[in-house]
């Protein structure tokens, strides 16, 4: 995978550098960027939303063209396009010295977004614990996302059917992530809670992990 990580020479030793992740997961309007924003302002965390690298990207160009072309509609961007771009910044990130593989978490928020993507990453990021947050009360989540759609100018959002679409593609091309990383990497969290309190679990088990 070109730029996610690099093979390093310590006399004769080969070092690949290894992401330590936490993945949020869940589906959109489940409170992943509200939960990693909070994260990655804690030092020794670092956060990257695949969407947010998307819509930094000038819309004239291939990247922005290929993600207006497939977020409004609701379907996922392919994944040559998503590692290709989302790797890139990683490593500009890292390079520019705001992430530090060495000392910081990882925290990924919409990547990986299926079980290809996971097996793409595997090479370079290990993932130590996954996040669902779950919220299965569906007119809440609609609620949130019409809600975003306003304050952030969203356009994938403000069209009822493009949301409709969102929450299949999840249904059907992200959940299966969960099983891919199993029982023994998932926790899941209420995300039908306040903020404060989703962060306190995600916390909470973060601190499990370290003692
Ligand atoms: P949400 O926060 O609602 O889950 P995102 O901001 O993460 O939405 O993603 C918006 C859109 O960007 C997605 O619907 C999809 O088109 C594209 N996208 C983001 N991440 C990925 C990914 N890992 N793989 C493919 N497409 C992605």
């Amino acid at each position: 995978m070109p730029g996610i990580a690099y093979p390093g020479q310590i006399g004769s030793i080969n070092i690949i550098v290894v992401y330590k992740s936490l993945l949020l997961f869940g589906a959109p309007g489940s409170g992943k960027g509200t939960q990693g924003k909070i994260l990655g302002k804690i030092p020794g965390f670092y956060h990257c939303a695949c969407g947010d690298v998307f819509r930094a990207v000038d819309v004239r160009s291939d990247y922005g063209k290929a993600f207006l072309q497939y977020s409004s509609k609701g379907q996922l961007v392919p994944d040559d396009i998503t590692i290709g771009l989302w790797s890139s910044q990683i490593t500009a990130m890292e390079h520019a010295g705001r992430f530090k593989p060495e000392s910081d978490f990882l925290v990924l928020d919409g990547i990986p977004r299926n079980v290809s993507q996971a097996k793409i990453l595997e090479q370079h990021v290990e993932v130590r614990h996954v996040f669902h947050l779950d919220c299965p009360d569906k007119a809440k989540i609609f609620e949130r996302l019409k809600r975003r759609a306003l304050k952030e100018n969203r356009l994938d959002d403000i069209n009822d059917d493009v949301i409709e679409r969102r929450q299949k593609v999840y249904e059907i091309e992200s959940r299966p992530v969960l099983d891919y990383y199993g029982e023994k990497l998932v926790t899941r969290v209420n995300s039908e809670q306040a903020p404060f309190q989703v962060l306190r679990d995600i916390l909470n088990e973060i601190d499990l992990q370290k003692s």
